[in-house]
């Protein structure tokens, strides 16, 4: 692991190297390593931020509200593509190709058997979906042979003989958050950051630093009663996520199994743990962004449905986490309880199997405070500016991918379109295309499905094809999916794995929607 404190005010970034043998490297290429990927990390934000401000593709349409104090959270995804010839590193160009906003999920009791809903509407959620269905669009460019410009290309190449797609050589991802994502990455160990503020104060002579530590450490303790009011994010306080540890309820039967929030009254939250979204009212059934993040880094980014397509799982090479912290205050603290959140909760052993030699990615946590003009301080829940200001969480979501017409907004609350008057009946969906469009969202999973069925399908390996054809629901396509290749032998792994074993599971009715009229 590389901890790169720098003390220079404009720069306050710390990396986490994840990949084991960086160890055996010498000192001085870590530091080459470090000032390496910390210049990606900015690119990496850069793209996202110019994107989402200034690129004039998103509008504010969906976006917070500055007179009604609303905040968001942003999540994109940016492919790094290097010059393909023999060219210097410093060629590479940093695109952002898919990107959400959000900070809202529906109750479990609202998700639908027509898989019309978007149950989660998380940023970083939002963005991968978006994510999914831009891998669509390329799969799809990949495997025509019209000859195009070479703005036009796409990332992937397809293998002749195991006619299967991986990326070019010379592209790689990268992830970025505006905050640090909801659950196991928000929860710091009082205990161990205790132990390690006695040393910090024994070591330190200067009396402002004591004071400012102490306080710290009050505010984890005062603060792991209270659930957060905005949508559970880390609400700028250290320590604390409103996304919840659950136990089993006795009452198994009702399809709302996950009720009793373990941790209710419990003056410090614990670590490691998978949790459900936060939120008020009824229970969702959505994972905090925290363990979906670690099950993506482990099995990929790209679903189930892709693993037919794609020879190797889509892996991220950085993951930037910004963090709105006065000069030295949680970055390290974050930086640390992401690298357990992310990637110490899978046993090594699970790590090695996943992962074969593909290395995880970087997770680097930069300090957004320094360079956030006001209006970029709403893709936070609590920012420098507005310290103990109380913020409201932006009830819509934004995504938008690449070559899209336009961004699509949708309202979390609901899990469909905003401007669409109540959601419809679920029998009304499959009889009215009006309604559909009016309603779904194009990252509901009923039309990612039918968007893989369009331009996915008929490019799967020859030896599938036959068999998918048949296929009449969402449920036994992804069973059929799941059985080919590792991804479904790796995901059962996953979900047996300590950490996980709470992971919530979905009524199978939800998934039974047929795929053959959509
Ligand atoms: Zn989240």
């Amino acid at each position: 692991m590389i901890l790169n404190d720098n003390d220079d005010e404009d720069c306050n970034i710390i990396i986490i190297n994840s990949n084991n043998s960086a160890k055996d490297r010498a000192s001085s290429r870590e530091e080459e390593g470090v000032s390496e990927t910390t210049e990606i990390a900015e690119k990496v934000k850069d793209a996202v931020l110019q994107l989402y401000f200034s690129s004039g593709k998103i509008t504010k349409n969906g976006k917070p509200e500055k007179q009604k104090n609303e905040f968001t959270l942003l999540a994109g995804f940016v492919v790094e593509e290097m010059c393909e010839k023999e060219c210097e590193k410093t060629s590479s160009s940093f695109r952002c190709v898919a990107l959400g906003t959000g900070t809202k999920c529906i109750p479990n009791a609202k998700r639908r058997k027509d898989g019309c809903v978007l149950c989660d509407s998380h940023a970083e959620v939002i963005a991968r979906r978006a994510l999914v269905k831009w891998i669509h669009e390329e799969i799809s460019k990949a495997s025509t042979s019209t000859i195009v410009a070479p703005s036009q290309k796409s990332v992937f190449i397809r293998d002749a003989q195991t006619e299967m797609f991986q990326l070019k050589g010379n592209v790689k991802l990268h992830f970025f958050i505006s905050q640090p994502p909801c659950g196991d990455a928000s929860v710091f160990s009082a205990k161990v950051k205790e132990k390690e503020e006695q040393e910090e104060q024994e070591d330190d002579d200067d009396d402002k630093e004591k004071e400012r530590n102490s306080t710290v450490r009050e505010e984890v303790r005062g603060k792991g009663l209270k659930r957060r009011k905005t949508g559970g994010v880390t609400n700028g306080q250290p320590g604390v996520t409103g996304a919840k540890v659950v136990a089993l309820s006795d009452d198994a039967d009702d399809g709302a199994r996950y009720k009793v929030d373990a941790e209710f009254g419990v003056s410090e939250q614990e670590t490691s743990r998978c949790r459900i979204k936060p939120g008020r009212g009824d229970l969702t059934s959505s994972m905090s962004c925290s363990d979906k993040i670690a099950k993506w880094i482990m099995l990929g980014f790209q679903g189930t449905l892709l693993s037919l397509v794609l020879s190797h799982p889509m892996r991220m090479s950085t993951i930037t986490i910004g963090l709105n912290a006065g000069k030295g205050d949680d970055i390290e603290r974050i930086a640390l309880s992401s690298r357990r959140a992310f990637i110490d909760r899978v046993p090594v052993s699970l790590r090695d199997k996943f992962l074969n030699s593909e290395g995880l990615p970087r997770v680097i946590v930069i300090n957004l405070s320094t360079d956030f003009s006001e209006e970029e301080q709403c893709l936070q829940s609590f920012s420098s500016a507005t310290r103990g200001e109380e913020r409201v969480s932006c009830p819509t979501s934004i995504n938008w991918f690449e070559n899209c017409e336009k961004q699509e907004v949708t309202v979390g609350a609901t899990g469909f379109k905003a401007g669409a008057p109540r959601p419809p009946l679920e029998a009304s969906l499959a009889l009215s295309s009006n309604l559909w469009k009016k309603h779904v969202s194009r990252l509901s999973r009923r039309a990612l499905v039918r968007d893989f069925m369009e331009k996915v399908l008929v490019v799967v390996p020859t030896t599938y094809r036959a068999t998918l054809a048949k296929i009449e629901s969402y449920q036994a396509l992804k069973t059929y999916a799941g059985k080919q290749g590792n991804y479904g032998l790796h995901r059962t792994m996953f979900l047996n794995a300590e950490a996980f074993r709470d992971w919530t599971k979905k009524e199978d009715a939800l998934s039974r929607f047929t795929i053959q009229e959509i």
